[in-house]
């Protein structure tokens, strides 16, 4: 079970959704998008992320899909205004009136169920969670669904994005030819007009966006059948370019926020956070605070291999990659969410030495690194006094003397946050450092 992964897919899915719901907004223009010139910020994200934010959570809470409790936070935090269709609002309202879910759900549509494509808009990340598990992915998969959609189409859709989600996750860094992913589905397919459309999906890739949106729907019915079909294929095609798969997506029209929503939950899966342009992810609208809290406190823990390999999945933007570790560190610290979730790492004596630097009796080297998700979002000076205190804790008597590389403004600001203070220059293989210590 990997969180970061499904916290990946959740920003793809969000920024999907939300830039897809701006070509409902009269004045978005195709064209500027194609060009470069995608609308002007905020794009508000709708009923799409909201949902997936609640299975985010209750997967970070709970490691698996508990029903009762799913079902009650998706009515507890619906706000029909973010879209959501007329037959999912009577179902939660009924769920907030204590009505248990099956029968709210079960009685939708004359008791056939919704087979509308609300299971498969939300699940993405939870295919991500559990990467390489698509077993797991599906079998959870459907029990997200059911708590709002009881038709086996919605059911069947929501297994097939999970495990595309799935597999897309644990090909990351990997190739992964667009007949793979959809392959990779074949097996969980369940008879139906959903599984249907995802067979010929597979016979029409290397077609153009028009002719698959033509052949397979894009949406415009909101069904699972009118719509898993068509992200699959755009994903598949598109699977390792987030821009473009969700440039088709708008290019496809029809229940666009959804088919992003989709796509880029898939798509980000595989490609981490750096898929995802910089300047879309700031136009998205911020996630519910209750989705991405910045703990309240920090928990100082030793370090386990897990934590090593997540580490070596860290991909930091721009110039800051090159604070990217690819080999799982060992004797780091960890710095945790109370929940035990890894925030960051301090490190100190040799592993936290740049090249040419000498240790010297009574100083204590610092290295740290921020999970780069969390890089610029304010964190820091919690993040640094965490740190500070424990390292001191750890090596009292000593200076604490931490390098940032000089064009690094920001992890030189995060230093003196701390208490750090530039006290010398040096220079190490073509790369110049600013020296930082707490004393003088
Ligand atoms: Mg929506």
């Amino acid at each position: 079970m990997t969180l970061d992964f499904a916290l990946d897919s959740l920003d793809g899915l969000s920024v999907g959704d939300a830039l897809g719901a701006q070509f409902f907004v009269p004045g978005t223009s195709f064209a500027e998008l194609c060009a470069g010139r995608p609308p002007a910020p905020p794009w508000e994200w709708t009923d799409d992320s909201e949902m997936a934010c609640s299975v985010v959570t209750e997967l970070r809470e709970r490691g698996e899909i508990d029903r009762d409790a799913l079902a009650a936070v998706f009515a507890e935090r619906c706000e029909p205004y973010r879209g959501y269709g007329a037959g999912s609002v009577v179902v939660l309202h009924r769920i907030r009136d204590g009505v248990p879910w099956a029968v709210a759900a079960g009685e939708a549509f004359d008791g056939r169920g919704s087979w509308g494509n609300g299971a498969a808009m939300r699940v993405a990340p939870l295919g991500a969670f559990f990467a390489g598990d698509p077993d797991r992915a599906a079998a959870q998969a459907a029990l997200s669904a059911e708590v709002t959609h009881r038709h086996p189409e919605a059911i069947a859709g929501a297994m097939a994005v999970a495990v595309a989600a799935s597999h897309a996750a644990a090909t990351r860094e990997k190739d992964c030819p667009a007949d793979d992913l959809l392959r990779a589905v074949e097996p969980y397919l369940i008879d139906g007009a959903t599984a249907d459309g995802v067979r010929r999906a597979r016979a029409l890739l290397g077609r153009s966006v028009a002719e698959a949106a033509y052949e397979l729907g894009n949406g415009a019915g909101v069904s699972a059948q009118d719509t898993v079909p068509f992200t699959l294929w755009t994903a598949a095609t598109f699977l390792h370019d987030y821009s473009a798969a969700i440039t088709a997506c708008v290019e496809a029209g029809g229940d666009a926020d959804t088919t992003a929503a989709i796509v880029g939950g898939i798509v980000a899966a595989h490609t981490g956070p750096r898929g995802i342009p910089e300047q879309w992810l700031a136009a998205r609208e911020p996630l519910p605070e209750w989705a991405e809290q910045w703990p309240p406190t920090l928990r100082i823990r030793p370090w386990t291999p897990a934590d090593g390999q997540a580490v070596a999945r860290w991909r930091y933007p721009g110039r800051s990659a090159v604070y990217d570790i690819t080999e799982p560190p060992t004797g780091y610290t960890a710095v945790a969410a109370p929940d035990g979730t890894l925030l960051g790492f301090y490190c100190t004596g040799i592993e936290a030495r740049v090249p040419g630097l000498a240790a010297v009796p009574g100083v204590t080297d610092l290295g740290v690194g921020l999970h780069p998700r969390w890089v610029g979002r304010g964190h820091g000076r919690a993040f640094a006094e965490a740190v500070l205190n424990s390292v001191r804790r750890e090596h009292p008597d000593t200076a604490i003397r931490a390098v940032v590389q000089e064009w690094n403004a920001r992890s030189r600001r995060f230093l003196e946050n701390a208490g750090c203070a530039a006290i010398s220059r040096h220079e190490a293989r073509g790369i110049r450092y600013v020296v930082l210590s707490d004393r003088d």
